[in-house]
């Protein structure tokens, strides 16, 4: 069956076993390429806007690495890219629930909250890792001008409200850019619901020195989420 424009088209790399990624647990670690930001500090920029140039992982070697080793993992780790902004995302949890029977937990910038709440609502992931990026205000900048304030502030209330209502499903963190000052960073914690902490990651430079410069030429126009 061809799965062109399906998702799995998206399903673009594989960590066989993280010991980080999904803390407390081992878990491997799925990419599934594109994103809808353009953060130009994006440590992962091929696989978010050139996935065309990494390697396909099929459907059948998903499975096969799945059926070999679920029995030695404690879960599956699915990021990008963005995960919410690949279509057919479902399926492709779906199919790794059915496969794996493991708890899967998810990365997400957290700017396509539907998508969110329709996977919780089918029970298609168990854990989700929102990234904060920082106050509202910085949102286009942090996004390459991707997201304007508002929208940022309307996505993230949200998810906030899903994460009050679904305490045990949700963790957030923010990487610490080299925008963000130490204000930020509180400006940030003060948005999570009562009970929540912000994990604060250190920020990893690109791999590439024009990577920013890359990023700005790629940025999709006309396309701010307002
Ligand atoms: S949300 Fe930003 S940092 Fe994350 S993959 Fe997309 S462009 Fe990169």
């Amino acid at each position: 069956m061809s799965n062109i424009s399906s998702g799995w088209t998206h399903l673009r790399g594989i960590e066989p076993l993280s010991l980080c990624d999904w803390p407390g647990r081992t878990s491997c670690v799925f990419f599934l390429g594109g994103c809808n930001l353009s953060c130009p500090t994006c440590h992962n920029f091929d696989m978010a806007w050139n996935m065309e140039n990494l390697p396909l992982l099929s459907r059948r070697d998903m499975t096969t690495f799945l059926r070999d080793r679920a029995r030695w993992l404690d879960g599956v780790t699915i990021t990008g890219g963005e995960p919410t902004a690949v279509p057919g995302l479902g399926e492709i949890l779906h199919e790794i629930r059915r496969i794996s029977g493991l708890p899967i937990k998810m990365d997400s910038n957290g700017m396509l909250p539907d998508v969110l709440e329709d996977i919780l609502r089918q029970k298609l992931a168990d854990v989700f890792a929102i990234d904060v990026k920082g106050p509202y205000e910085k949102y286009p900048a942090l996004t390459g001008r991707a997201v304007t304030a508002e929208a940022a502030r309307r996505n993230l209330e949200r998810v906030f409200a899903l994460a009050e209502a679904n305490p045990q499903a949700f963790y957030f963190r923010l990487t610490k850019v080299p925008i963000l000052t130490d204000e930020d960073v509180e400006t940030a914690k003060g948005y999570l619901p009562d009970g929540f902490e912000l994990t604060i990651q250190n920020y990893i430079p690109p791999r590439r020195e024009h990577a920013h410069a890359d990023n700005e030429a790629r940025r999709p126009v006309g396309n701010m989420v307002d």
